[in-house]
């Protein structure tokens, strides 16, 4: 954190600057550039100077693995990547696996030559960018956003300025965002939420963005928060409850200019809830609900009109309905699967024709996600559908014994998962991650389960694990948990 300030102009002409580089180096409208850039104004920078040139950016998971990155460069195709330096370790050799060309570092490098640029020495002579190539129209792709890949490969949604510029106009009519609004940014800016949410809406308000590069230390985004007199606050659910668990000093509950805290991307627990509205008094925790296909944007809690546990209405000019496997609305309060109409769905999914014709069915997207509906429009997530445990013909939710278990005294984080035995029906298993420095007993546990649950809904086997694992925004990866059940390692 340096605490530079850039104004807007400031940034523009740094955006000209770049995009003429970027136009210079050959790079064509419609096509793919790739970014690994931690949070920073180069971020930004790169983002708006790739699609100010009509070329489509592909901002990547700065955590992912040589592997991971290969996998996604390859499936997108670009000729092109901006590499934070500090990912040098895992980004450099990509010029030999990969079809890129060549690499622009956003900070210093050592190794300059004509395959790597610095952002730095790009010749400011290159003069201001008055001459587009091809001026973007708003169903022209801007972005293409890689799925976080919990539930299997990531898949490349391609989101257009469209499907941006109305996510960004239903967020500020619903959080009544102003110029005079302050956002601070310290979950990775790669991320749809982030993205959408933390870096387009406040500029398409003009309001200010406190860019944090980590969320760790926590401590930092506390303080910065308080001194930059942040008013909108995203975190995710794991945040929140880290947030709940560390010793907040008394001037921050008091001082701090927050008038929204957002939490989304995971499920957030009635326990978290319960507790930050008991420690925050004065302070909003609205949920909302997303997902990368939809730019990602989907519902969310408003100041006027919230209802807890729910993650709110559609955005303004979304639909939303909930359908059985016939793909039939079900009735209010029915569970069923979550279908999204509006500008907010992507385009499709790049490389996978197919895989898109199954989502999009008349411009209604399948979520993949299990909700239902109250007779106020209101919508509450219930699991994903993949996730879903069928024991005995018996439809199991995980998220409601997860619920049951988060109130639990001493429990950090858990994850349920069916995991089919020999008969071919689902065990139910828990996951449990204690607070640090808590022994949890299982037959203790199992006694206060056997009181709030149904007997079918008790875990076979509880598992405490020190750690479990998570993505780069917190979300539990389910995956690996059953993945390691079936191949013998727990
Ligand atoms: P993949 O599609 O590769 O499995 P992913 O689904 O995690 O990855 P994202 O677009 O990052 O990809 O996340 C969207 C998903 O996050 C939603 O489909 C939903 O399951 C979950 N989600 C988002 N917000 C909430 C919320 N408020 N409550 C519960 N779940 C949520």
């Amino acid at each position: 954190m340096d605490d530079r300030k850039v104004t807007y102009l400031k940034l523009k002409q740094n955006i000209d600057t770049f995009a003429r580089f970027l136009e210079f180096s050959g790079i064509k409208s419609g096509e793919r550039v790739a970014m690994i850039v931690g949070n920073s104004e180069e971020f930004v920078i790169s983002l708006f100077a790739i699609t100010k040139i009509g070329a489509i950016a592909v901002p990547l998971n700065t955590f992912l693995k040589k592997e991971e990155f290969e996998y996604i460069l390859n499936d997108c195709g670009a000729r092109m990547l901006i590499s934070s330096a500090s990912f040098a370790n895992e980004t450099k050799n990509l010029l030999n696996t990969t079809k890129i060309e060549k690499i622009v570092w956003t900070d210093k490098y050592p190794y300059l030559d004509e395959q790597n640029y610095s952002f730095t020495e790009i010749d400011a002579n290159l003069g201001t960018h008055e001459r587009l190539l091809k001026r973007p129209l708003l169903d022209d792709l801007a972005c293409i956003v890689y799925t976080s890949g919990t539930t299997g490969k990531p898949k490349g949604a391609m989101l257009s300025y469209r499907n941006f510029f109305s996510n960004a106009i239903a967020g500020s009519i619903s959080f009544q965002i102003t110029e005079k609004d302050r956002f601070i940014v310290f979950l990775p800016m790669f991320h749809s939420f982030t993205l959408s949410i933390m870096v387009l809406l406040p500029m398409f308000t003009c309001s200010s963005i406190v860019i944090v590069r980590s969320v760790f230390p926590f401590a930092n985004v506390l303080k910065q928060t308080l001194l930059k007199h942040v008013t909108i606050f995203l975190g995710v659910p794991t945040l929140y409850n880290a947030l709940l668990k560390a010793k907040i000093p008394w001037y921050f509950m008091w001082f701090n200019k927050v008038r929204i805290f957002i939490s989304g991307s995971a499920p957030l627990s009635e326990q978290s809830l319960h507790d930050f509205n008991a420690k925050f008094k004065k302070a909003k925790l609205l949920e909302g609900y997303g997902l990368s296909e939809c730019s990602p944007a989907v519902c969310v809690n408003r100041l006027d009109h919230q209802k807890p546990l729910s993650v709110g209405l559609p955005l303004p000019s979304y639909e939303v309905k909930i359908v059985n496997e016939e793909m039939m609305e079900v009735r209010t309060g029915e569970v069923g699967e979550i279908m999204v109409k509006g500008d907010c769905v992507m385009h499709g999914y790049l490389n996978h024709a197919n895989s898109t014709d199954e989502t999009i069915m008349n411009g209604w997207l399948l979520t993949g996600d299990l909700g239902k509906k109250d007779e106020d429009g209101f919508i509450y997530i219930v699991d994903r559908k993949k996730d879903l445990i069928i024991s005995k013909g018996i439809n199991i939710y995980p998220r409601e014994i997860e619920e049951v278990i988060y109130k639990y005294e001493g429990v950090d984080s858990v994850a349920v998962i069916g995991v089919k035995d020999e008969t071919k029906d689902e065990d139910v298993l828990a996951f449990i991650q204690p607070k640090e420095g808590i022994e949890l007993q299982e037959m203790e546990l199992r006694q206060y389960l056997k009181k709030h649950l149904a007997n079918f809904k008790l875990p076979k086997h509880i598992y405490f694990v020190e750690e479990l694992p998570k993505n780069a925004t917190g979300k539990v990866l389910k995956r690996i948990l059953k993945e390691k059940v079936q191949s013998g390692g727990i």
